[in-house]
């Protein structure tokens, strides 16, 4: 493990950089991702890969740590029975964790001990079926009960801790109340707790039209050792951080995606690229991410459709 923790990186003003998309990698390498996929749903994602393709994931990690990554996050965006039960797989949620922290854990130690393993536990989003699609306003909180969310990012969180991730990530968060339960929920694992809001936008409030003054009061005495804005496009990354640095105290960072296509590959002609066009090049996003940084970003790095070559070309901002 590291010589020091995440929070004393950030306390020191350290810069860090993510890695960019698994999921979508792991797409683009040739995995199947797409399993209980609909038109209008992802599905389970990527979960199963940890035990369907672990040499794979491995390699995406080990792709982003000699792209220069401090952080990788484990694979275990929707390992929670909420998704995979839709697959028959709910029981097996616990199973796809444990091996999601022990792949990252296992490739970080074998590539950079320095580098940190991001626990990363994603919003279940049990009603809001596609990222985009997005306009459903019902919260976790709302369909599964504030206790049912803490319970799940409490029992995730314990067995990505269990197996050696340094920190907990909840992530891909649309609502306050959600954030709110999340972090409770993670942080009863003991460890550093960092957050991630999905889908701002950018005239600068989150996904539902929330602020992120309201977000900040929400957060405050709840110990988050970090506030990031996540899979948004990076116009609205632009547009958001600067309320998020006016709002939120402590460290904050940014991993923008850039236009995944996951769902349109289904029988549709794009099957063969779930990528986007070309104009989200790694020197593109680089330089939104210099941007950030000069807005107060300790954490920059790339979610959805980012690829090794996107990291490595933010890595050269943090020389
Ligand atoms: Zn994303």
């Amino acid at each position: 493990m590291p010589t020091q923790t995440i929070t004393q990186r950030l306390d020191s003003g350290d810069l860090l950089l993510m890695d960019g998309g698994t999921g979508s990698e792991l797409q683009r390498r040739g995995v199947d991702v797409l399993q209980g996929a609909t038109a209008q749903r992802l599905g389970a994602w990527s979960g199963p890969a940890n035990i369907d393709a672990p040499d794979v994931v491995a390699e995406v990690h080990r792709d982003y740590l000699e792209a220069r990554a401090d952080i990788i996050i484990s694979n275990s965006f929707w390992t929670n029975r909420h998704r995979l039960a839709p697959i028959g797989l709910g029981n097996n949620w616990e199973r796809y964790a444990r091996a999601a922290a022990r792949i990252a854990v296992e490739t970080r130690n074998d590539t950079n001990l320095e580098a940190f393993v991001a626990g990363g536990i994603a919003a279940p989003c049990v009603e809001v079926a596609l990222p985009r699609a997005g306009q459903n306003p019902s919260s976790d909180v709302e369909s599964l009960g504030a206790t049912s969310v803490r319970k799940m990012f409490s029992e995730v969180a314990s067995v990505l801790a269990d197996e050696g991730a340094d920190f907990i990530l909840p992530e891909y968060i649309g609502h306050i109340e959600d954030a709110v339960a999340a972090v409770e929920g993670a942080s009863e694992a003991g460890l550093p707790v960092l957050l991630g809001m999905r889908h701002v936008t950018t005239n600068g409030n989150l996904q539902y039209g929330e602020s992120f003054e309201e977000l900040g009061a929400a957060l405050s005495g709840l110990g988050v050792a970090g506030v990031m804005l996540m899979c948004s496009q990076p116009e609205e990354v632009s547009g958001s951080l600067p309320n998020l640095r006016n709002a939120f105290d402590g460290p904050i960072g940014a991993y923008s995606q850039i236009g995944y296509r996951p769902i349109a590959p289904l029988g549709g002609e794009e099957s063969k690229n779930p990528l986007p066009p070309g104009e989200n090049s790694p020197v593109r996003l680089a330089e939104f991410a210099s941007d950030w940084l000069a807005m107060g970003a300790q954490i920059v790095g790339g979610c959805c459709a980012t690829t090794p070559a996107h990291i490595k070309a933010m890595s050269k901002l943090l020389d």
